[in-house]
Parts: structure tokens; C-alpha cells; sequence
């Protein structure tokens, strides 16, 4: 498979043993703890120095700091792995926190060497506690127009100015103070970070109590404080770029997601113990799909740093996406406080819990750089993302050939762009002849029975390569369900001939006369207008068969083509024969949930694509279309449409990269992240199509111009194999059955460690 090149890139992440081992060791020791719901610390659980210290002889405090230095030399991605199991559990890490996510990394890349021997081991102790005094009274999202100045001084600095905000300051040992060293023309240049113990002399602390009543940050005022000369983080002047790094560590990490999981999981608890709570799953099911979304980019920025990037658009957009969800869930469950629960400790103990978030969650967009100047910052580079992002649907030779066949057929033919309402889709019926013709209808069937011998993933390949282009196949209920289902059943079928095509159906068997005849009703049966055979799995006398029945002998009776121009039948069946019956070893109800995992990966994938499509267009369409005077990009209102549908075509692609990753193990597909591409696709279809439209005007809408192949078969395919509620209701479902049930559905993709 070719790698994903990309402006912001998300590389899956595949964990070695050890790292999975590490996630049981922390998830071992975290779960046997009690923690208590805490107020103390905004963002990053509550604050115990003991605790830290603890942690640190474990080792998980200064964990990516070099063992010369005291540390335990180990990768982002294990650091990233090891916060999470504890910030999941609800542990204090407040007291270590932007000494060790923060400034460590600062240090080990900037130096200097002074400040590395006299700081990294203090910090990989779990001793160390470091504010952040970057913010003024008049700098908030303008950072670099701080005023605190620092003018040289015999041995060194003497600083003076205003910081607010400053979280911990009233219980730090040390500040690091973004001020200015030099003066310049541009005001990003002649910035320095340098480090201040909070003991020296001039430094004032002012608390400011926050509308929860706690007192996590203060006002700091400096009066001709002296630092050390070689107390200024790398060289004189390059603050910014340092800042601007170090950000991206704040932004990006797991606490983005995962401050309010101890609320989400006790509300996820409460509702396993209330009767006739179902209604919560759907809701339960959509918080954890997103929640592994966003696991999956935390990671992959860690693994980018591990690799000496600076994944800062990429953090931005994790953190924008990671606080939203964490308001929005306070939002939602917050309507369930005073709910009568039993029993009354648990009850207590959620309440206690969405109390405290309810009056946090008014900071999750704002600390660490507002959302909205986040989204600028995702916006500049937009346009390269969008000319770059081809490379992760076309993936493969595969994948691009079938894409420039499928656009080879809209470019040759204006007129099959049209594909009027109820009406089959022209482009799609062409399509069809040339994969048949290609070999590639039967692509993921083994040889021996008939077909492309590729595998699941090649199918894949091939749905997207189409639906990136606006065109449809019947390849999902063709060679990926149908195909495999004659795989389980030995039979083989001449692919290059024919289409068979398979329908979730309660047909039911008996045998008549000595023959096996099937009855029932078959209410949508995709493509069989083009197909030869349809394969129906069935269970008699306790045994799974596979009948292929011929398309001749069925009375099809015909629907309107559905909005994306797709052909659909309904069929009843009374007494049929069918031309073949195959043996399966699979037990009816395992092989069904099977096929309707492959059906619901592949409908993802295709969605996924033509998300990806979508939001290419609109971006370009946006850097074209001029009014007023400008692209009309420029506005912001604008820009934050196209940053929001960029961020929810990426978060897709993690999830399905996540998906398709265990899906490249072979065998068995693992339920968490297959529902959670469904979902995720499903959710971001309908919003992503009215986006793209709005953006469009009037020119979208038209029958012409391609827009409308993409939202229509966004639409139509957010119904086709699952609904995102059918799977956000499984998903909220399996949850609440388990203890641990949620977080171990977050962690169950190949780059986690739990597999159901
Ligand atoms: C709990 C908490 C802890 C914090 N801890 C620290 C800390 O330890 N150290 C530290 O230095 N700072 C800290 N901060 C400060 C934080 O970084 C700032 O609050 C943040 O950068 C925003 O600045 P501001 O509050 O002045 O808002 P402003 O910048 O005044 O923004 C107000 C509103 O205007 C919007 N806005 C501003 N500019 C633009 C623009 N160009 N385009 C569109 N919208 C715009 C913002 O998005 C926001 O909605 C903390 C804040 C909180 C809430």
C-alpha cells in the first residue's frame, strides 16, 4: 500500500507488543485505584504531588526524557498511551503536567544544556512544577503581542511585566515566561521563552478564583526579575517557533478528549445499572466512535513527533474536534442530573461529576488557544491539504484505475453526469460493463472459486476509487458479501460472466418433496438488475447453508432507483429452488454479523471518499469563486466552513484507516471501530453535503456541475448497511453491558490493545 502523503497527515498506528503490554500494565495498576471526582484541575484531572512522584517510580513521569537526564527514554507514543490508561481512570496529574508535556520536550530540543542537567531530572522525579506565563491581560489569542520585557543584565535577564491565566503559578516551582528580548519590526520575531524559579525575588502571585470557586489560575506579576542568562530556552529570539511547539504538545494531547471521561464513564455505569435506560444508547455509541477517532489522532501526532515533525495544523485540528466533543458531552448528559437512580452512591457519584464539568466545560475551547483561532490556523493550510489528499483514497494502482476509468466515463459524456430522480445513474450502468470487462466484479473471490483472487482489501480499493470519481458498484453486494459468502460455502462462481449479489433477507428453508425450497421476503435487493444469481445464507436442522438462487426465477418487482441513481428491488419468494446449495461450517447469527461488519467497513470506505471528494471541491471552489472583491475563502465565515468539513473528512479517514488496518491482519473484523466508521461517515454525510452546498450556492445544485453526485450519494448511502443510529445503538449497547465496557470499545482497534 502506498503511504499517505499529506500536509495533515494522520498515519495509523500499528503498536508493537510492548507497547500493548505497557497499556495492560498502567490500565492494571489505574483500575485497582480509587480516584475521586476533582474539581481541582480544569484539564488534566485533579493535582496530588505524591502521586507524581509515585508515578515517576514507576517510570511514567518524564518518560520521553533521555536516561542520562534521569528520565525513562521511552517514545511519545508510549507516553501518549501510559496518559491516557490514567487521565481514563480519573488519576491526579496536575502536579507533573506542563513540566512533563511541555517544557521536557522544549528543553531536550532547544537546550540549553545548563537548563537540561539543572531541570530534566527534577521533572522526571515528578518534582518539578512548572507554570506557563504566556498569556497578558491584553495578549489572549494575539499572544505574540506580549509585553513583559526582558532587558539584559550583568550574568542575565531582568524581566518585568504581566502575566494572567497562569494556571498553577501559586503552587509552581519554576515559570516559563514568554517575553520579549528584542525589538522588531514583526512581532513574532524578538520573543524568548526563558525559565524563572517562582522563589525569585519580584515575582507577585495574585490568585483569581474561577467561577467554580477553585483557585486553579492566577494573575503573576513580574518587577525586574533577574534570570540566569543561561536560563533562556534555546536561542535568543526564536520563542515563538518554541511556543508555537510546545503548543502543539498542549493541544494535541489525550487530555483533549479525555478530561470528562470519568463522567462519561460513570454516566455509562449508571446506565448499566438502570432499568430501561436504552434510550442513552445511541447517545453512549456516538460519544465512543468519536472518542476513538480522536485516540487515533492523538496517537499518530505522537508518533509524528517520536519522527521529529511538528504536526501543528494537525494538533490544532485534534484539539478543536477533541474540546467540542468534550462540551458537547457535558451538554448532553447534563439533562440526565436529576434523574432518580439507583442505587444512590452511583447516583451521587454522577451528579457529583456533572457538576464539576458543567462549570469547567465553559474552558475547553478557550484554554490552550481558542477553537476559532485554531480553525485559522488549520485554514492556511487547507488549500495543500486539499491537493495532497488524493494520495489517501487513491491509495493503490487498483483504487486508481478504477477512478480514472469511473471519471474517464463522466469526462468523455457530459450528458451521464444527469441522473434524474427515481432514475438509474447512467455513469454507474457504464461503469458496471467496464469492471466487468476489467475482471474486476468478482475482485476479492479467491481464484479457486472463480473470481480476481485480491482480498478484502483490494474490494475496498475499488469501491473507493469509484465513489471518489461520483459513481456507484454493486462490489460490496457483489465480490465483498456475496463473493465471500460462496467462499464460506465452497462454490464457485463465474465472476467474469455474471454478478451475484447478496441481500440481508428472512428467508426461511424447508425441505419439500426431497428438494430444500426457500420462502420469504427480500424488501431491498440492491443491483439485481444487472445480476445473474443471488446468494441467500439460510439455517436448516441447525446447519448454515449458502443457496445461490438464479435471478430468472425470481419475480423482482422494481423500486425507484434510490437518490444516488442506485437500481433497488424487493422480492418475495414462495417455495424457490434454488440452483445450489453449499455447506458452511459458520453458525448462522456469527456469519450474518460478519457480513454485516465487511458491508458496513465498505459502505464507510466508499463514504469516506467521497467525503474526502466533497470537501476538495468546496475547498477549491472556495479559492476560486471571487465576490466582493476576494475568493471568497477569505471571509471567515467561509473559512470555518471549510475547516470544519476538512476536519470531518479527516477524522473519517483516521477512523477508517483504523478499521481497514485490522481489516490487513485478515479474518475476523473487530466490531469497535467498524461501528465507529459507520457512524462517524453516517453523522458527518448529512452535515458535510449541506456544508458543501452552502458553499456551492446556487451552482451546486445544479444537474451539470458534479457536487450533486457527491451529496446525493452521501445521502443516500448514510441508509445503506446500517444507519449510524443503528450502529451508534450497538456500539452505546455494548458499552453498557461490561464493566470497563466503554473504554475498552475505544481502545479495541489494532492500534489499541483490547480485540473483541
Ligand atoms: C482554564 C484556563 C487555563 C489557562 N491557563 C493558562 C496558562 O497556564 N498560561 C497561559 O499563558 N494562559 C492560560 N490560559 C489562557 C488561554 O490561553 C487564553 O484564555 C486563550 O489563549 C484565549 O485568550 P483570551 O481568553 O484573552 O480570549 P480572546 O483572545 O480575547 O478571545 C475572545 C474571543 O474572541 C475570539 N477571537 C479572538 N481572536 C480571533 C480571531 N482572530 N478570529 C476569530 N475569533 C477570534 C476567540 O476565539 C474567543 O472566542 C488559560 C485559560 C483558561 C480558560
Amino acid at each position: 500500500m502506498s503511504t499517505v502523503k499529506s500536509q495533515i497527515g494522520f498515519a495509523p498506528i500499528h503498536l508493537s507488543n510492548y507497547e500493548r503490554d505497557l497499556v495492560r500494565t498502567v490500565r492494571t495498576f489505574a483500575r485497582t485505584r480509587e480516584f475521586p471526582p476533582s474539581g481541582d484541575s480544569p484539564t488534566r484531572g485533579g493535582f496530588d504531588r505524591d502521586f507524581s512522584i509515585e508515578l515517576s517510580a514507576h517510570g511514567w513521569v518524564g518518560m520521553t526524557i533521555p536516561a542520562e537526564y534521569g528520565g525513562s527514554a521511552r517514545s511519545g507514543v508510549e507516553r501518549c498511551l501510559v496518559i491516557s490508561e490514567l487521565l481514563a481512570a480519573g488519576a491526579p496529574l496536575g502536579a507533573h503536567w506542563t513540566a512533563d508535556r511541555q517544557t521536557a520536550p522544549s528543553l531536550m530540543l532547544n537546550g540549553p544544556e545548563s537548563l537540561r542537567r539543572a531541570l530534566l531530572p527534577e521533572i522526571a522525579s515528578g518534582r518539578c512544577l512548572m507554570a506557563g506565563g504566556f498569556s497578558e491581560p491584553d495578549s489572549g489569542s494575539d499572544l505574540a503581542s506580549v509585553r513583559t520585557r526582558a532587558r539584559r543584565v550583568e550574568g542575565g535577564w531582568s524581566i518585568t511585566g504581566r502575566k494572567i491565566w497562569t494556571t498553577d503559578a501559586h503552587r509552581a516551582d519554576y515559570i516559563e515566561v514568554l517575553c520579549r528580548t528584542s525589538d522588531s519590526e514583526r512581532k513574532h520575531e524578538g520573543l524568548s521563552l526563558i525559565v524563572v524559579p517562582m522563589d525569585a525575588e519580584g515575582i507577585q502571585v495574585n490568585p483569581i478564583e474561577s467561577m467554580d470557586g477553585e483557585r486553579h489560575f492566577n494573575e503573576v506579576v513580574l518587577d525586574e526579575v533577574f534570570a540566569r542568562e543561561d536560563w533562556l530556552i534555546g536561542e535568543e529570539g526564536s520563542g515563538w517557533k518554541q511556543l508555537t511547539a510546545e503548543l502543539a504538545l498542549e493541544r494535541s494531547g489525550p487530555e483533549r478528549y479525555l478530561t470528562t471521561f470519568p463522567l462519561f464513564e460513570s454516566f455509562v455505569r449508571s446506565r448499566s445499572l438502570a432499568a430501561g435506560s436504552n434510550e442513552a444508547h445511541p447517545l453512549i455509541g456516538r460519544i465512543i466512535a468519536q472518542q476513538i477517532g480522536l485516540r487515533e489522532m492523538s496517537l499518530s501526532i505522537a508518533r509524528q513527533v517520536d519522527l521529529g515533525g511538528s504536526p501543528v495544523a494537525e494538533a490544532a485540528m485534534a484539539k478543536d474536534l477533541g474540546t467540542e466533543l468534550e462540551q458537547l458531552l457535558v451538554d448532553q448528559l447534563w439533562a440526565f442530573r436529576d434523574e432518580t437512580l439507583e442505587p444512590a452512591p452511583e447516583a451521587d457519584r454522577l451528579r457529583e461529576f456533572l457538576d464539576i464539568n458543567r462549570l469547567r466545560s465553559a474552558v475547553f475551547t478557550t484554554a490552550g488557544g481558542t477553537n476559532e483561532v485554531l480553525r485559522l490556523l488549520v485554514g492556511r493550510q487547507l488549500d495543500q491539504w486539499a491537493k495532497t489528499r488524493k494520495d489517501w483514497v487513491l491509495r493503490s494502482p487498483l483504487a486508481e484505475t478504477v477512478f480514472e476509468f469511473a471519471n474517464g466515463i463522466l469526462d468523455a459524456d457530459p450528458a451521464a453526469r444527469s441522473a434524474p430522480r427515481g432514475e438509474l445513474d447512467p455513469a454507474s450502468a457504464r461503469l458496471l460493463d467496464v469492471l466487468r470487462e476489467g475482471g474486476f466484479l468478482g475482485v476479492s473471490v479467491p481464484e479457486a472459486f472463480g473470481g480476481g483472487g485480491g482480498s478484502y482489501q483490494d474490494a475496498l480499493d475499488v469501491v473507493a476509487g469509484a465513489a471518489y470519481a461520483g459513481l456507484s458498484t454493486p462490489i460490496i453486494e457483489g465480490s465483498v458479501l456475496a463473493g465471500f459468502l460462496l467462499e464460506q460455502g465452497a462454490q464457485a462462481f463465474s465472476w467474469d460472466s455474471g454478478l451475484a449479489v447478496y441481500a440481508d433477507s428472512d428467508v426461511t428453508a424447508e425441505v419439500v418433496d426431497g428438494d430444500i425450497v426457500l420462502s420469504g421476503r427480500i424488501n431491498t435487493l440492491r443491483w439485481a438488475e444487472f445480476a445473474s444469481t443471488v446468494v441467500i445464507p439460510f439455517e436448516l436442522d441447525g446447519a448454515t447453508r449458502i443457496a445461490t438462487v438464479d435471478v430468472a426465477d425470481l419475480s423482482l418487482e422494481r423500486l425507484p432507483a434510490d437518490i444516488a441513481g442506485e437500481p433497488v428491488h424487493a422480492v418475495r419468494l414462495h417455495n424457490v429452488l434454488p440452483k445450489t446449495v453449499g455447506e458452511c461450517e459458520s453458525n448462522l447469527a456469527a456469519l450474518t454479523a460478519e457480513l454485516g461488519r465487511r458491508a458496513a467497513l465498505a459502505r464507510a470506505v466508499a463514504m469516506a471518499a467521497v467525503l474526502q471528494r466533497c470537501a476538495e471541491m468546496t475547498i477549491d471552489y472556495a479559492a476560486q469563486r471571487r465576490q466582493f472583491g476576494k475568493p471568497i475563502a477569505h471571509f471567515q465565515a467561509v473559512q470555518t466552513h471549510l475547516t470544519r468539513l476538512a476536519s470531518e473528512a479527516q477524522r473519517v479517514a483516521v477512523v477508517v484507516d483504523a478499521a481497514r488496518k485490522d481489516a490487513e491482519e485478515g479474518g475476523h473484523l473487530p466490531f469497535g471501530p467498524v461501528a465507529a466508521a459507520k457512524v462517524l461517515t453516517g453523522d458527518a454525510a448529512i452535515g458535510a453535503a449541506r456544508t458543501a452546498h452552502q458553499v456551492h450556492g446556487a451552482i451546486g445544485v445544479t444537474m451539470e456541475y458534479l457536487l450533486q453526485r457527491f451529496s446525493r450519494r452521501l445521502w443516500a448511502w448514510s441508509l445503506v448497511d446500517g444507519t449510524s443510529e443503528e450502529y451508534a445503538r450497538l456500539l452505546g449497547r455494548r458499552a453498557c453491558a461490561s464493566e470497563l465496557g466503554a473504554w475498552k470499545l475505544i481502545t479495541s482497534t489494532e492500534g489499541g490493545v483490547e480485540n473483541d
